[in-house]
């Protein structure tokens, strides 16, 4: 759908949503009393971002809250009468106890029809068959993944991770799988050990497809580049459980990934905005800011300006691939965020910029900071990898790109390759180091 015509349709389901919220959770309505904003009020996309933002911590806050008033979790937030609500999803892996996604059949059908559309893009039809080799339990990856693979018409072997890589590869050999779905971190565990279990490489148990989840190594070239030439297979990164916000990237060569297409705006409502002052930063292109999304054709728990803590960055300009709408990728967490002399800097933009002066720097970098952010005292200090013996020049480049693309400039200090260590997984790039 062009983009004109696709905002008069977030904008008219958007209402509609906003007056069922309102009408339908105790919640929702005390809270837009207390802005002072009815449902009437909300005309436009700029009067909707009068209704104050919702966390997680305030989710869990609600769903205790519901617990000791109502003797259930539900009666405040859902939206959907009890005997409605047919499925219960919930977060996984976060500290604190589990915010619940309450679910009815008609937004299992969304959720269906979401994944469906991302695996259609990606080429899986009907008679493909994809091994699912991720955490089945309660995760929003686990269950309503199976379900929308099956909605598509393809066939999903739903073997799951808690039995480990033996009974992956064990129900791989048996069912001739073509596409494999799995964190990224398992992919490549699994081409380096595939030989010692199998007797042959990666390359020949069949997958054609890898589908990176649960992890944001899937838009990292170098990941890509292995798990692509470790399996023979295009890699495609998606994210999108059991709720309506939903991408998956195009078919493009591991080094040129800039995101995921957002492939469910008819469902949901995705907005930025300064994890700071929590005002709304335009969708253009390269903007970063914190992702609220708003699900604007739900029945069950319908989020609202939900703002989960994720950084995002997005591109409005048109991909080569020819597939309209916005692209997105999620660049880190507002709690990497630090403010320099009142500019937000996030260690992702640090890394991009480093790599343009690679092979002269290896990528690796730390922030040094003297006490916890987001606020830091200038200047803000930097430990880089250099190839280089003597630093002058590039230093001098570096710090007119830091100038013009970040507006800060950092103090750096030299460090000799193989310094800093590597983390197999999510790599902290800021220390904390006391004076
Ligand atoms: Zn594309």
């Amino acid at each position: 759908m062009p983009g004109e015509e696709m905002r008069r349709l977030q904008l008219e389901r958007l209402k509609r949503q906003v007056a069922y919220n309102y009408a339908r959770s105790p919640y929702y309505r005390e809270k837009m009393d207390a802005a002072g904003i009815a449902p009437a009020d909300i005309r436009s996309f700029e009067d909707f971002t009068r209704v104050p933002l919702m966390t997680k911590d305030e989710h869990r806050a609600v769903q205790e809250r519901s617990l000791a008033e109502h003797g259930t979790p539900f009666a405040l937030l859902a939206c959907a009468p009890p005997e409605k609500i047919v499925r219960v999803s919930a977060t996984s892996g976060t500290t604190g106890i589990p915010t619940l996604y309450t679910v009815t059949a008609h937004d299992v059908g969304v959720v269906n029809e979401m994944h469906a559309r991302k695996y259609w893009r990606a080429g899986i039809r009907p008679g493909h068959v994809m091994i699912q080799a991720v955490s089945l339990s309660m995760f929003t990856g686990g269950l309503p993944l199976s379900d929308g693979i099956q909605h598509l018409g393809a066939c999903v072997v739903p073997v799951g991770i808690e039995g480990g890589t033996r009974r992956v590869l064990e129900f791989t050999g048996l069912t001739r799988p073509q596409a494999l779905i799995a964190t990224p971190s398992f992919g490549q565990y699994l081409i380096d050990e595939c030989e010692k279990h199998t007797g042959k490489p990666a390359r020949e148990l069949g997958f054609r497809r890898f589908f990176c989840v649960g992890e944001p190594g899937g838009g990292n070239p170098a990941v890509r580049r292995k798990l692509a030439d470790g399996f023979g297979a295009k890699v495609f990164d998606h994210t999108g459980g059991g709720h309506a916000f939903h991408g998956i990237s195009c078919d493009e060569p591991p080094e040129e990934y800039k995101g995921m297409h957002f492939v469910s705006e008819d469902h949901c409502v995705l907005e930025l905005v300064d994890p700071r002052t929590r005002k709304p930063i335009e969708l253009s292109e390269g903007a970063v800011g914190e992702m609220v999304f708003t699900f604007i054709d739900w029945e069950g728990g319908p989020f609202m300006r939900y703002a989960l803590g994720d950084l995002l960055q997005v591109w409005t300009k048109p991909c080569p691939c020819g597939m309209p709408g916005m692209r997105f990728k999620i660049v880190g967490r507002t709690d990497d965020m630090l403010i320099v002399k009142g500019v937000n800097i996030y260690p992702e933009a640090i890394r991009k910029l480093l790599l343009e002066f690679a092979p002269q720097v290896t990528g690796q970098f730390r922030i040094r900071l003297s006490k916890p952010g987001p606020a830091v005292e200038p200047p803000l200090r930097l430990r880089i990898e250099t190839t280089e013996k003597n630093t002058g020049d590039l230093e001098k480049q570096i710090l007119a790109r830091f100038r013009s693309e970040l507006r800060v400039a950092p103090a750096i200090e030299w460090l000799a390759p193989e310094t800093l260590p590597r983390e197999a997984h999510k790599t902290k790039y800021i220390e904390i180091q006391e004076d």
